[in-house]
């Protein structure tokens, strides 16, 4: 299974320059799957060589979000900026071999020797100039003119690169920083990194890769697996700019980490049978990379969303409790700290469980009960209140038959129900008014349900709120 034999080594390595996305994840996930059933072991390794963008915040988001989806590291983090050495040491290495040459061209003579091409290609001009390397000289690396480079991949098959067209690409700027294509040879050989699982957007300097793996290596280079790239519902690969892509947004959100995981996994990839509920037991031990598709994955949130709902609606009640914890208190929740009563949660909590897709959508159920002041929407006061000529008359009779029945859920009901009936209503429509002055909303949790939790005293005092809004007679 893996060039050398052996368990297999894979390496994710992330660049931090901003927000985790989703299509890192789903690349790490698949990493550490593969390496999981096959008792491998799983690299971090942080690229951080763009000093400029990188910044050690993002490290840690990509730290935490891996975490939260359950993909522990074995091994690192290990950090580029800290490794520069060991890149120094190989292009040392290649250019005493003659692998590389010293180059001083600058865009401008390139420009300048190929006018009307804005983007020429290298032409080789410093190949036999036999210049020393210093200052101000980038290193290149002499490609072959000839043959072929055969990049061996998992998911695509063999992938061929005639090395005619490939220039004389650079390792070395001409400030003396290594480039990326080295320095991530220079980590999958010292790492004994036996497969490189990746985003398809890496393939075409694979070759250059492999190329510089036969250079400094004594070994096959490792197999490559590149990963179809993700696509929005336009079929636009997923852009910050456009699309959701931050695993922290989602976890902000209020997804569950075990329901991204599953999304995760079959962006690209299914079980045999088709199943789409899978346990991470059942991904370890069913996550197969040559099943691994060739064609874009659609990220589809709303997908997505259904899935958190039903992984949520499984969870325990005391379970559901405990998750929510972080979305009921300030900053999240709109209401002050104290305002919140854990126990009059844990009464609705399975009925809220029941109507929310994502845990952020609990507060907005239970608002009712800890937003201190409460204020219904105004929207909803209108349509359902101000706009219902009848409602002055039913909020009246409700607020004197609510004032003396038993206060649990199925009396409410009773009660209600009998002021329906004189009205000449359904008790549907009867419901819509007393909902708003309650409740504030036209949609969420069942009203005789939250009434029995509200308590009589303060639904007394809402209604009575409403009927006053709507002024004398
Ligand atoms: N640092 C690269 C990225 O974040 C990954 C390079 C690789 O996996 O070889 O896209």
């Amino acid at each position: 299974m893996t060039p050398a034999g052996g368990a297999p080594r894979v390496r994710f390595a992330p660049s931090p320059t901003g927000y985790f996305h989703v299509g890192g994840a789903r690349t790490a996930l698949y990493n550490w799957l593969f390496a999981r059933r096959l008792g491998g072991s799983f690299v971090l390794r942080i690229e951080d060589t763009d000093r400029e963008r990188s910044d050690e915040a993002w490290t840690a988001g990509i730290m935490s979000s891996l975490e939260w989806i359950g993909v522990g590291w074995d091994e690192g983090p290990y950090r580029q900026s800290e490794r520069r050495a060991l890149y120094e040491e190989a292009s040392d290495r290649l250019y005493r071999a003659g692998r590389l040459y010293a180059c001083d061209c600058t865009r401008a003579d390139l420009e300048a020797r190929h006018p009307g091409n804005s983007t020429p290609g290298y032409d080789g001009h410093c190949r036999d100039r036999g210049l020393e390397r210093g200052p101000g000289r980038a290193l290149r690396f002499r490609t072959s003119d000839e043959g072929v480079t055969v990049v061996h991949d998992v998911v695509r098959g063999d992938v061929e690169f005639a090395n005619a067209s490939i220039e004389d690409f650079v390792v070395v700027k001409s400030n003396g920083d290594p480039l990326f294509v080295l320095a991530v040879v220079v980590d999958d050989l010292d790492m004994r990194i036996s497969h490189v699982i990746r985003a398809e957007e890496h393939l075409p300097t694979t070759p250059k890769a492999v190329m510089l793996w036969d250079a400094l290596g004594d070994g096959p280079p490792p197999i490559f697996a590149h990963l179809p790239v993700l696509v929005n519902d336009k079929r636009q690969k997923l852009s910050k700019r456009r699309d959701r892509v931050a695993v922290e947004d989602y976890r902000a959100l209020g997804y569950l980490p075990e329901a991204m995981r599953n999304y995760l996994a079959l962006l690209g990839w299914s079980p045999a049978d088709g199943r789409e509920l899978l346990s991470l037991a059942e991904l370890v031990e069913e996550f197969r990379l040559e099943d691994v598709n060739l064609s874009p994955a659609f990220f589809d949130e709303k997908r997505l969303q259904h899935f958190n709902g039903l992984y949520l609606r499984a969870l325990g009640s005391a379970e559901l409790v405990e998750r929510a914890a972080p979305f009921l208190s300030p900053p999240v929740a709109p209401w002050p700290e104290d305002a919140f009563d854990q126990t009059e949660f844990d009464v609705l909590a399975p009925l809220v469980q029941q109507r929310v897709a994502t845990l952020g959508e609990v507060p907005a159920m239970v608002e009712f009960l800890f937003a201190s002041p409460f204020a219904p929407d105004e929207q909803a006061f209108e349509k359902a209140v101000m706009g219902d000529e009848g409602a002055r008359g039913l909020l009246e009779s409700a607020r004197d038959a609510f004032a003396s029945c038993e206060w649990d859920a199925a009396d409410l009901k009773e009660a209600l129900s009998a002021v329906a009936d004189a009205a000449g209503r359904k008790l549907a429509k009867a419901q819509a008014p007393v909902r708003v002055a309650t409740m504030g909303r036209l949609v969420g949790l069942p009203l005789f349900e939250s009434l029995a939790v509200l308590g009589r005293e303060r639904a007394l005092e809402r209604i009575e709120a409403a009927i006053a809004r709507l002024g004398a007679g």
